[in-house]
């Protein structure tokens, strides 16, 4: 058996979204598909614009800006999905769109003002919906404390909340935690309305929960290589 072109990937993902989204009496547009291409060369990201996509999504900061670089001449959105060191904070700024894992003061406090001459940076609020201080998100009880703070920064715009599943909970109930934490945030930003959730595993799931963000590599991509 040959393995699947990214092209007939895509085409694959994509049904399964839509018929997720039928499920869930929702509709395609609603939902905004991110190709997370972590580990994988420029190259295949060029080959998945060919195939349509323009969201992609990186976790790591020197991997994301080299290729944003690389790419310069396709456009595309750049979303940063990974654990963000407060000091890189501002160089991120330059080539994502958006961040989909603002989790703590210190990394709005490094990003409340705006960059010269350019607008507000788009952020999901990542919560943490695991026992784990050690995994990226704020607590659920602490998200409307955090929004708060993000309200008052000019330098971002608050898109809604973002999580990772547990692995050992069914995804669904999980986002449907999320989900919840989201409402509570809208009562600190109503504008906060969209949701990051749902991976290769777990994104019939969220949409079913009300994602509007869906971060999918592997279904995607095919196996990460191994890392160097
Ligand atoms: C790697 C990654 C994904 C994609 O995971 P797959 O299981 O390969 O679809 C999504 N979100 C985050 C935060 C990631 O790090």
């Amino acid at each position: 058996m040959t393995e699947p072109t990214p092209a007939e990937r895509v085409e694959r993902v994509e049904s399964e979204i839509s018929e997720a989204a039928r499920s869930a009496g929702r509709a395609r547009d609603e939902l905004t598909l991110i190709a997370v291409t972590k580990f994988h060369p420029a190259s295949l990201v060029r080959e998945l614009h060919a195939a349509g996509l323009r969201d992609f999504g990186e976790n790591r900061h020197r991997e994301a800006r080299e290729k944003a670089a690389e790419l310069a001449d396709l456009e595309l959105g750049w979303h940063f999905v990974g654990q963000l060191q407060t000091k890189k904070a501002r160089q991120a700024r330059e080539y994502a769109s958006v961040l989909h894992s603002l989790d703590r003061e210190a990394l709005v406090d490094a990003l409340a003002v705006p960059a010269e001459g350019d607008g507000p940076l788009d952020a999901f609020l990542q919560v943490n919906l695991t026992d784990d201080p050690e995994r990226g998100g704020v607590r659920p009880e602490e998200a409307e404390a955090l929004a708060e703070r993000v309200a008052g920064a000019s330098g971002l715009r608050l898109l809604g909340v973002m999580a990772v599943a547990p692995l050992d909970e069914e995804p669904r109930a999980a986002f449907a935690r999320l989900r919840t934490v989201g409402d509570r945030v809208r009562t600190v930003v109503p504008e906060a309305r969209w949701m990051s959730a749902g991976m290769s595993n777990d994104f019939a799931e969220a949409i079913a929960e009300g994602a509007t963000h869906l971060r999918i590599g592997t279904a995607i991509t095919g196996n990460r290589p191994p890392r160097d």
